[in-house]
């Protein structure tokens, strides 16, 4: 048997995703997972491990034939540990640090020339309050790392809330990110895959709608896109997969500002299958999780093409229903047009417990497609009764 083994790092739903696309290609993957209990257990193979643990991603290593990753927080040492020892990473150390790390990430959005919002590097509320009074109020300050889900992101007002912020620099950053709240039309998110060997496929640029600092509902393609707009945006995820030598999927995500500078300024990475790019696994001829497998592994990439006009990406987050096939005969009656995909997770309170694709095959089909998803999220997450 010649077919390589894929080992994922961390077991959610990202890596549970993987686990159907690798089975289509006949592709082994097991993953490194955080306890018998998360997502991808109960779709892969799979090992118990703490990815803190340097022998322990060194023995999972061992095993596979290329190592990726389904978060950003394996720690940068270790990375750079593997790979020395010869591990073949994708994407490597150099590249996800730029992932895992806010500040570096602005620093070559600049030597990229990409569209950065204003932005600095503070360490003391005195350096926060002189860049509000220089760049004018409202700021937001951000954890250089270890934020997800707008955890780590503040948005500070005025000088008086930025008094408020002393803990925040108390805690264990050599600085903190501020930039200025950008005055952004909507939120849009450009994805591409690239290969060791440099090739690369773009997706066509998404609306994606966050809720609370999480994503609630992605159209893809974004309506109404200047398609200027998205040219550039996709050519400035090109440039950053290029620049920053990253393999697999990236996702850029971007505010639109419509005026300003090229249309959209960078807001932030992810070196992997993102939430904004769940639409293709429906809606694309390659879903996003195939990509990165084949991105991985360094093979041809597979057409990026929609399948329909629109297709309407729904989160699920937890609500009040627990039993959450209870909801299908429901759901599945009301909606048939509704692919919907469930991560196998408990149902906590705003946690992502699936997703609900719907494609639109025609344009005017677009708010029928759109409220059908949100219908069908709603009675799995809210339960029959809520229909
Ligand atoms: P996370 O790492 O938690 O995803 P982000 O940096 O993406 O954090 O910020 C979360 C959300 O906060 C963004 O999706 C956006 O809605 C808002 N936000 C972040 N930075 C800015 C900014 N500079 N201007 C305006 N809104 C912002």
């Amino acid at each position: 048997m010649s077919f390589p083994t894929i080992g994922v790092v961390g077991g959610g739903q990202l890596a549970r995703m993987m686990a159907p696309a690798a089975t289509n290609l006949g592709l082994r993957l097991t993953v490194l997972a955080e306890g018998d209990d998360v997502s991808a257990t109960t779709a892969a193979q799979y090992t118990v491990g703490d990815y803190l643990d340097l022998e322990t991603l060194r023995a999972f290593a061992a095993e596979v034939d290329v190592v990726t990753f389904d978060h950003e927080h394996v720690p940068a040492d270790h990375l750079r540990a593997l790979e020395s020892a010869g591990v073949n990473l994708q994407p490597g150390p150099q590249a996800l640090q730029y992932a895992q790390d806010k500040l570096l990430m602005r620093q070559q959005c600049d030597r990229l020339g990409l569209p950065n919002p204003p932005w600095a590097a503070v360490s003391s509320v005195t350096e926060l309050l002189e860049f509000g009074d220089r760049n004018g109020w409202p700021v937001v300050l951000k954890t250089p790392r270890g934020g997800y889900d707008g955890k780590g992101v503040r948005v500070l007002r005025s000088p008086e809330e930025a008094q408020d912020c002393r803990d925040w620099f108390e805690l264990d950053f050599e600085a903190l990110l501020v930039e200025d709240l950008v005055p952004f039309s909507r939120e849009l998110s450009a994805q591409v895959a690239r290969t060791p060997s440099g090739r690369t496929a773009t997706y066509p640029v998404v609306e994606s709608v966050q809720t609370d600092g999480v994503c609630d509902l992605v159209t893809a393609p974004a309506p109404g896109l200047d398609p200027r707009i998205g040219g550039a945006a996709q050519e400035a995820a090109v440039a950053l997969a290029e620049g920053l030598d990253v393999t697999g999927m990236l996702a850029v995500e971007l505010f639109e500002t419509p005026g300003i500078g090229p249309g959209f300024m960078v807001n932030e990475l992810a070196m992997r299958p993102h939430n904004s790019g769940h639409w293709s696994m429906d809606g694309a001829v390659t879903g996003q999780f195939e990509q990165h497998l084949r991105a991985v592994l360094d093979l041809p990439l597979g057409s990026t093409e929609p399948v329909g006009a629109y297709t309407i990406m729904k989160n699920c987050l937890g609500g009040a229903n627990q039993d959450l096939y209870s909801s299908y005969p429901g759901a599945m009656a009301a909606y048939p047009q509704a692919k919907i995909h469930t991560y196998g997770k408990s149902v906590r309170p705003g946690r992502k417990i699936g997703h609900v694709n719907v494609i639109a095959a025609a344009e005017n089909e677009l708010d029928e497609a759109r409220a059908a998803a949100t219908a069908a999220a709603a009675i799995i997450t809210e339960g029959q009764e809520h229909e």
